[in-house]
This record gives C-alpha cells, sequence and structure tokens, in this order.
C-alpha cells in the first residue's frame, strides 16, 4: 500500500516514516510538511533517523496523493479537514490521528467519509488505549452515578497544544457510552475557585503538562471507601503509529465511511 506522511518532519511523522519501513506491505510513497517549513528539501529516510530512503519532503498535496492508496495524517486540525476533501475527491483512505477538533471540523471530517473517503479517525491509535476504552465502557455501566463519580487524569509532554488530549476525550466518551448519557452535556473540563461540591453523573477531567512524557491515562471511579482505577502508559510513539498503519491497511479494501481502531481493532463486537 502506498501511503502518503502529512507533518513528516513531525514527531509522529518521523516516527511512521520509520514504521512504514519496518511494515511488509506498505511503502512510503510522499512525505509532506507545511508551505516555508525548514524540513522541505530533506530526505524523510534521514529526518525519521533511518538512513537515507530516497523520499523528498515537499509540499505539493496534489502531487503526493498522484498514484497513492492513502494518508496518515498526525498534524493539524484545520490541515486534517482540508486533507480529508482531498481524500474524498480521489477516493483514498485516510487515517487521522490529529487531536483538538471542533465540532464542526468533527461535521467536515464525516461529510468527506460520505463523500468517497475511507477515513479511520481516533484521538489514540493504540491497542492499550482501545481495549482501555472497552473496559472503561463496561465499568461506568456496572457502576452507576450514585455510588461512583468519574475523573479522567492525562499527563503528556510540555509541547502538546490541545487539552484534555484526545485519548482523554475518547476515554470520556467511552464512560458516558457505558452510562448511556451524550459527554457534551456531562464533561467538567475545568475547574479552578469556588467550584462547590461535586455534581452527580459528571465527568470530570484534569490535565498535566510536562517534559517528555508520551501519554498516560487514568479513568478513577472513586465511590465511597473504594476506588477504581484504569490506567494506560505509553512509553512509545510508535505505538501509534503501528496502530496508524494497521488502520491503514485494514481500511484498504473497505467501502468509504468513517472508521475508528474499535472497527480496525474488532473490539466493536
Ligand atoms: P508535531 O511534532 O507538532 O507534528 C505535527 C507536524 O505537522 C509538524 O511537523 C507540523 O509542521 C506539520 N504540519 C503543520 N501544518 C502542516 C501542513 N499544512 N501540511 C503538512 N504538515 C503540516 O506534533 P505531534 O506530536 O507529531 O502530534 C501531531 C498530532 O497528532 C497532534 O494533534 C497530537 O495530539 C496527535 N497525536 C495523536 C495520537 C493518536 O494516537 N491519535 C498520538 C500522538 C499524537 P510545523 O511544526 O512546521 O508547523
Amino acid at each position: 500500500m502506498k501511503l502518503v506522511v502529512l507533518g513528516a518532519a513531525g514527531r509522529m511523522g518521523r516516527t511512521l516514516v520509520k514504521v512504514i519501513a519496518e511494515t511488509q506491505g506498505a511503502t512510503l510513497h510522499a512525505a509532506i510538511e507545511r508551505d516555508g517549513s525548514p524540513a522541505l528539501g530533506s530526505d524523510a529516510g534521514l529526518m525519521a533517523g533511518i538512513g537515507e530512503n530516497g523520499v523528498t519532503i515537499g509540499s505539493d498535496i496534489d502531487a503526493a496523493i498522484d498514484g497513492a492508496d492513502g494518508i496518515i495524517d498526525f498534524t493539524a486540525p484545520a490541515v486534517s479537514v482540508e486533507m480529508a476533501r482531498h481524500a474524498a475527491d480521489k477516493g483514498l483512505v485516510h487515517v487521522v490521528g490529529t487531536t483538538g477538533f471542533e465540532a464542526q471540523d468533527d461535521d467536515a471530517i464525516g461529510n468527506a467519509a460520505n463523500s468517497g473517503a475511507t477515513i479511520v479517525k481516533s484521538g489514540n491509535m493504540s491497542l492499550g488505549v482501545n481495549l482501555l476504552a472497552v473496559l472503561v465502557e463496561q465499568a461506568a455501566r456496572a457502576l452507576g452515578p450514585d455510588a461512583f463519580d468519574i475523573e479522567v487524569l492525562e499527563m503528556h509532554h510540555k509541547h502538546k497544544v490541545d487539552a484534555p488530549s484526545g485519548t482523554a476525550l475518547l476515554l470520556g466518551e467511552a464512560a458516558a457510552k457505558g452510562r448511556g448519557i451524550a459527554l457534551s452535556d456531562h464533561a467538567v473540563r475545568v475547574r479552578d475557585g469556588i467550584t462547590g461540591p461535586r455534581e452527580e453523573g459528571t465527568i470530570g477531567f484534569a490535565t498535566l503538562r510536562g517534559g517528555s512524557v508520551v501519554g498516560e491515562h487514568s479513568v478513577i471511579l472513586a465511590g465511597e471507601g473504594e476506588r477504581i482505577e484504569l490506567s494506560h502508559l505509553a512509553g512509545d510513539r510508535a505505538i501509534f503509529a503501528r496502530g496508524a498503519v494497521r488502520a491503514a491497511l485494514w481500511a484498504k479494501d473497505k467501502p468509504a465511511g468513517l472508521y475508528s481502531m474499535r472497527d480496525v481493532l474488532g473490539l466493536n463486537a
């Protein structure tokens, strides 16, 4: 499968170039960065630390996707929305790992999936976090809001620009699904000052940032006299890149539409 890596000089982009080189059935077709990026003209393999691979980082999207089967995109929300339109026009696979979308961005990506793109989108592409989400959904279903309060705690490196993380929101969605409620109506994303007591049935988020932490998430179900914690610790970005490449290979023969990592991993049954 011929893949285009968007944001090829970024933390995830460089990891993707490396993982694609290690994956049977996947080849790097093109590597893209934004106009004006200092990485333009560099060899994508050298940038990824795997030695020269002959793929020069460019910024021409149309040239990059010509002859490609799919795009892997860990960039920024506006870039991914634009890319989804390109994927719809060309009938391509688009794996979206970017986080920090607003509701209208999600709508635009959904529209692209209804117009010819095969999109796999997930706030976390790792097997472990997607399995954790299944466990969180089950726990939230079993432990009702009258007895257990749900809080999602996350920590990431100091360069991360969005909060709560896409993974924290994915886990919050899983908890809300387990409880049969909409996260948007019950999320408490920030607390500051005299907040008053905790409102029953809410799902709280707490965000920590610092150092080089790749990603740590805990979902805490706190009851009277007992507490359950379900956690995932990411030690290496390669888990997300491997998941994204697996998603691209899985999506290759699927009809256009919007899929999640749970679909890819068969965790929806
Ligand atoms: P990063 O190091 O900042 O990488 C993003 C790259 O995209 C940068 O090189 C950036 O270039 C580039 N870019 C910006 N605009 C572009 C454009 N128009 N065309 C092509 N490339 C463009 O960030 P990261 O840590 O790799 O994370 C990227 C995204 O993935 C974030 O939203 C993060 O939360 C998410 N993420 C998701 C998962 C998951 O499993 N779903 C895992 C890890 C990270 P400039 O720096 O020059 O702007």
